[in-house]
């Protein structure tokens, strides 16, 4: 068993932990809710301020936020880049309470009294590990105050930090005994509320002591880790053991394996490599509602047995199940290189991509941005080159060998050509490559550099990729009528696109906010989603209905009925409330 450095734990705890200290009332033992507390992208402050989290008040009053590392600074800004800036309305629009649980499912649960018992129960349970458990108030916060979103936090009443799968039990059979909510934790990148606990409190279970790396089969591609290994983490042991395999989902930096099964996440990477929902998680072992653990298939590449009750799990956001053990697949490690080239419109981009990804040449990333994203590009000042203002691409090929990136890169010129592309870049070396793509990923930066002092909304929306100009036109379209000012970034491959949208006052906020709200709209139109990789969580779940249709939500609901009768496990997220019946 390979032990990882405790220094991860140290390192959460003063990193990840600065907690929203607005204006608040603090709370005890008991949880509940705090003033609703929204905050959106401020790079700029973030970076002048050596790690101060900027946020506002529902009233876009700047608060003033416990200091967090320069990292963590990064992290804040590129989060509140991506936030679901939809999520309070929906939220609020949904319940009085954004994180009130669903009327149809269980709300019994134990009384304040019963909650102290079962705190003093996992107190005795756990006596003998002094790190397992804490009521500890800026921890209380840690776990109940989204770091990257804008959802009303409400803190927990114990967070239990388990360190095996028999620990999980133990801590289920309790809540269990008491009726009290249990929500996991693990990377806390989550963007949708997906792991604040319910008003009444619960049992938050952070899974950062889980991150050992269990087993390495080199030789069938995968890996055995606890949940709370980071992929980052993953990867760069994988590197300096000399293994040439990696785990290619990518989302947030600071995501973990658990995390990311339960949300079902993807990243730029995934136009190579697909999503969480593709067979990256071979097996899972879960403890259910009822305390019993299950393991959802063995380590055989491919399985026919039965339904895949893997899949159950991905996507369930903690709903269903606790994660406490996964088997994944690794890819094999590839050289790449990076291009940019520049296109007449978005249309015309999207064209192209589509005949890049069907010629089948080694593409693992296609980003498409906008003339708005290239302008802040240089405007923010710190790439090497000055850009044309245009729509673009970045294109990361992979491939074996330097000249199977030469040849991947001369098919992709030829085909961007046809459609009027311009200005082909290939990166000569890796210095280039690395270059070209810092200027993609300083996106939140070069985003907020167009307009001093503004902070932003972040949406994300995916529709089949030929439908992606209509939906990046009539958004551009919509945001000029309303004076937004937004820059556009797109997963292109997939048809995933995130916009930022730029305010500065209560009155601009408000506007972009609306405006978020009818992006989704026209994504789901088209026969998209409302979330391409975020998860639904607290924010987008008002969406569900409209997208999925009544007939799916309610297998939805049968399922978490069936395998959670308590409405124990994160409960309020994920299943919308059913419509009224008026
Ligand atoms: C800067 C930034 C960039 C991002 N970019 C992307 C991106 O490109 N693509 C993308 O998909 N996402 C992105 N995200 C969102 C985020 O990184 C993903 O949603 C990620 O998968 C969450 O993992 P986590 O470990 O942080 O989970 P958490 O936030 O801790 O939890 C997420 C959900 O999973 C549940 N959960 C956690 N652990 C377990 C477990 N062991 N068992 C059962 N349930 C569990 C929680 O209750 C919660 O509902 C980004 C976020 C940030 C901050």
């Amino acid at each position: 068993m390979l032990v990882k450095e405790a220094s991860q734990r140290l390192a959460r705890r003063t990193g990840v932990a600065a907690a929203l200290l607005g204006s608040g009332a603090r709370r005890g033992i008991l949880g509940g809710s705090r003033t609703p507390a929204v905050f959106a992208a401020d790079a700029t402050r973030a970076r002048a301020d050596g790690g101060r989290r900027a946020s506002t008040t529902a009233a876009g009053e700047p608060q003033p936020q416990a200091p967090r590392s320069s990292n963590y600074a990064l992290a804040f800004a590129l989060g509140s880049m991506v936030s679901g800036g939809l999520a309070y309305y929906f939220a609020s629009s949904d319940t009085t309470e954004s994180n009130k649980t669903n009327t149809d499912f269980n709300t019994q649960y134990g009384s304040p009294e019963d909650f102290k018992k079962a705190v003093k129960e996992l107190q005795e349970a756990f006596k003998h590990d002094e790190d397992a458990l804490s009521t500890d108030e800026d921890e209380l916060e840690r776990h109940g105050l989204a770091n990257f979103d804008m959802h009303p936090g409400t803190i927990p009443s114990v967070v239990v930090f388990p360190t095996s799968t028999e620990d999980v039990v133990k801590i289920v059979k309790i809540a269990v005994k008491y009726r009290m909510p249990v929500v996991p934790f693990s990377g806390g990148t989550s963007l949708e509320g997906h792991f604040l606990p319910p008003s009444i409190g619960g049992i938050s279970i952070d899974m950062h002591r889980m991150d050992k790396i269990v087993e390495i089969h080199e030789a069938d591609s995968d890996v055995v880790c606890q949940p709370g290994v980071k992929w980052m983490d993953l990867n760069d042991y994988l590197k300096k053991k000399g293994i040439p395999l990696f785990f290619p989902l990518d989302p947030g930096p600071g995501a973990t394996l658990g995390g990311m099964l339960s949300t079902g996440c993807s990243g730029t990477n995934a136009v190579r490599y697909g999503t969480a929902r593709a067979e990256w998680f071979l097996n899972a072992t879960v403890v259910l509602p009822s305390g019993e653990v299950i393991k959802t298939r063995r380590r055989a590449r491919k399985s026919s047995a039965g339904f895949d009750t893997t899949k159950l799990f991905i996507g369930a956001e903690g709903t269903l199940g606790i994660v406490t053990e996964v088997t994944i697949r690794l890819a094999p490690v590839l050289q790449t290189n990076v291009a940019v080239v520049q296109f007449p419109d978005v249309q015309k981009a999207t064209e192209a991509v589509i005949e890049l990804v069907n010629s089948g040449i080694g593409i693992q990333c296609v980003e498409l941005v906008d003339d708005m994203f290239m302008k802040g590009t240089n405007m923010y000042g710190m790439s090497p080159r000055k850009w044309p203002e245009k729509d673009s691409l970045y294109l990361k090929f992979q491939g074996p060998t330097p000249r199977a990136l030469q040849e991947n890169a001369e098919v992709a010129k030829k085909i961007t050509s046809k459609y009027g592309a311009t200005g082909f870049t290939f990166a000569r070396n890796e210095k280039e490559a690395e270059d070209l793509w810092t200027d993609r990923k300083n996106a939140v930066y070069s985003g907020l550099a167009m307009v001093p002092g503004s902070k932003a909304w972040g949406t994300d929306v995916c529709v089949p990729v030929s439908r992606l100009p209509e939906l990046v036109y009539e958004t551009k379209k919509d945001l000029a009528a309303h004076g937004i000012m937004s820059t556009i970034i797109g997963h292109v491959g997939d048809g995933n696109f995130h916009a930022l949208l730029l305010y500065r006052t209560p009155e601009e906020s408000a506007i972009a906010y609306e405006a978020g709200k009818r992006i989704v709209k026209r994504a789901i139109d088209l026969d998209g989603t409302c979330t391409g990789e975020h998860g639904v969580g607290l924010g987008k779940k008002g969406w569900l209905y409209e997208e999925l249709g009544e007939g799916t939500i309610e297998l939805m609901r049968t399922i978490k009925k069936a395998i959670d009768p308590l409405n124990l496990f994160n409960p309020g997220k994920l299943y919308p409330d059913q419509p009224s019946k008026k």
